[in-house]
């Protein structure tokens, strides 16, 4: 409805039009508004978003083939080095595929199944894969952190990210700017995040940038990382990232918040499948932490979406211990999203495919923000993820 058109119709009671009329001008104010309001209703893309805060949370190199079909009976031995089979399939192995991931993530399998949506099934028509043709980190976490692959990223070397990430373009907007953080545990990732260009504040475990803005942990956890023997050079226990991930949250309430784990893809390097199932068991459980403290705090209750994915896949069978260009499936990944304003599809069946690079997107429409506007090689949301909810 033209608004000028409808103004024009107001006539006062001697039938002269009165264009500066106090009572026609709130007359076509109160029509405006009932106009604006029905439009809003009539348009589901349109509607306010409940999300005001979103987590994006990865585990590094852990399997698609895990998240829908739980524990693979024939790694559960010695030759994937597992020391007790006995016990590892007490913990883990069920019948069915089904009992399986719920024993392995029940947290996923639980609330995440029944209140958001998880793609990647590949052997039920879901796809979710990665763009780039590298299937190792750096080109991984730089593909949905920016929403674009970029050939030329070729290594693991911490080299300053050219491209601007989703993290750093919200800090930019508007009630966001000092309100995103990253607690990671690669040393690498504040390099892809370009912490010191971005101005993310960070903390890894390990050196930022030095003209990157740092997370200071407590003391209990900086103390208990020094008190513990390194198992690796540039990575951290995810024990450690998730004490320092809830801490943070309570304290300084990050609106947009990256939270990285990686133990999954180490222990599958060292060819220890028990060790490989017990993290992401952790993991799943560190998720549910996460949610669980959000759901206690107002700012964050009913208003938080959380994007869960990984940054490459694994081979097939007892290739699972690798990842790389050679590695065939290694480019198949998994996501999970849930939040006030996902549609609670649960397992996805049957769907269009998704890419490793609409996450960065994916990541600002849950909050209504539009990142390839602002960076147009930044692919776009996913977009069964922001389709109105329908309860
Ligand atoms: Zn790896």
């Amino acid at each position: 409805m033209n608004p000028i058109a409808m103004h024009r119709e107001f006539r006062d009671p001697a039938g002269h039009r009165d264009p500066l009329c106090p009572r026609a001008i709130t007359l076509v104010l109160r029509v405006l508004l009932v106009v604006t309001f029905l439009g809003i209703l009539s348009q589901g893309e349109a509607a306010p978003r409940k999300t005001r805060n979103v987590f994006f949370i990865t585990t590094d190199g852990f399997r698609w083939q895990e998240v829908f079909t739980g524990a693979e009976e024939a790694l559960m031995n010695k030759t994937n080095g597992v020391a007790n089979v006995e016990e590892l399939r007490k913990q883990f192995w069920r019948d069915t595929p089904e009992g399986r991931r719920q024993a392995l993530l029940p947290f996923l399998w639980s609330v995440a199944a029944s209140n958001g949506q998880i793609y990647g099934n590949s052997n039920k028509g879901s796809v979710a894969r990665i763009t780039n043709d590298r299937k190792f980190s750096y080109p991984g976490y730089s593909e949905f952190l920016t929403g674009a692959a970029d050939t030329r990223i070729d290594s693991n070397k911490k080299i300053p990210n050219p491209h601007t990430n989703v993290f750093e373009w919200l800090n930019t907007r508007p009630g966001f700017k000092g309100r995103v953080a990253a607690i990671v545990n690669w040393d690498v990732i504040p390099w892809i995040l370009n912490s010191g260009r971005a101005r993310i504040p960070c903390w890894s475990g390990f050196p930022l940038q030095s003209n990157a803005p740092a997370i200071k942990v407590s003391p209990l956890v900086e103390q208990m990382l020094r008190d513990t023997t390194p198992l690796w050079g540039d990575m951290i226990l995810d024990t450690f990232t998730i004490r320092a991930a809830l801490d943070y949250v309570q304290a300084e309430k990050p609106r947009a918040f990256y939270v990285a784990f990686a133990e999954t893809d180490e222990w599958a390097h060292e060819n220890r499948y028990d060790s490989y199932l017990h993290s992401a068991h952790h993991v799943d459980r560190f998720i549910r932490d996460l949610w669980e403290t959000c759901q206690r705090i107002p700012q964050y209750r009913d208003k938080t979406t959380f994007i869960i994915t990984t940054d490459h896949g694994r081979g097939d069978g007892t290739n699972w211990t690798s990842h790389g260009e050679k590695t065939v499936g290694a480019e198949f990944i998994w996501a999970a999203i849930l939040g006030p304003d996902t549609q609670p599809l649960g397992e996805r069946t049957n769907c269009a495919p998704i890419t490793q690079s609409q996450m960065a997107a994916t990541i600002a429409a849950t909050l209504g923000e539009d990142f390839p506007a602002a960076v147009p090689r930044a692919a776009r949301p996913i977009p069964d993820v922001l389709s109105q909810v329908v309860k």
